[in-house]
């Protein structure tokens, strides 16, 4: 599931990764020592959303409807990964 692509309108990738996480791709954030840019992984739309508006503030285009989409399926997606990491670590 997608929430924003790489374009004129977003400077994120993000999706919900079906190993049970969000997904900033190649996340400014995420730079290591060396310089490589890796991705940035987020457990609950809470943390996704924090994520994205620190993207914001640091003057980042995140589109609007990124947020409201991740709004909207913040029920589903949060049971959805609540549901998967108790399966695994049960
Ligand atoms: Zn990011």
């Amino acid at each position: 599931m997608s929430y924003a692509r790489l374009d004129f309108s977003s400077s994120v990738n993000v999706f919900l990764d079906c190993n049970g996480y969000f997904v900033c791709e190649l996340c400014q954030f995420s730079r290591q020592a060396i310089g490589e840019v890796g991705d940035f992984h987020a457990a609950s739309t809470d943390e996704i959303v924090e994520h994205l508006e620190a993207h914001v503030e640091a003057g980042g285009l995140v589109p609007r409807g990124a947020f409201e989409r991740l709004r909207e399926d913040q029920e589903e997606n949060d049971v959805w990964l609540r549901d998967l990491w108790r399966k695994r670590t049960a």
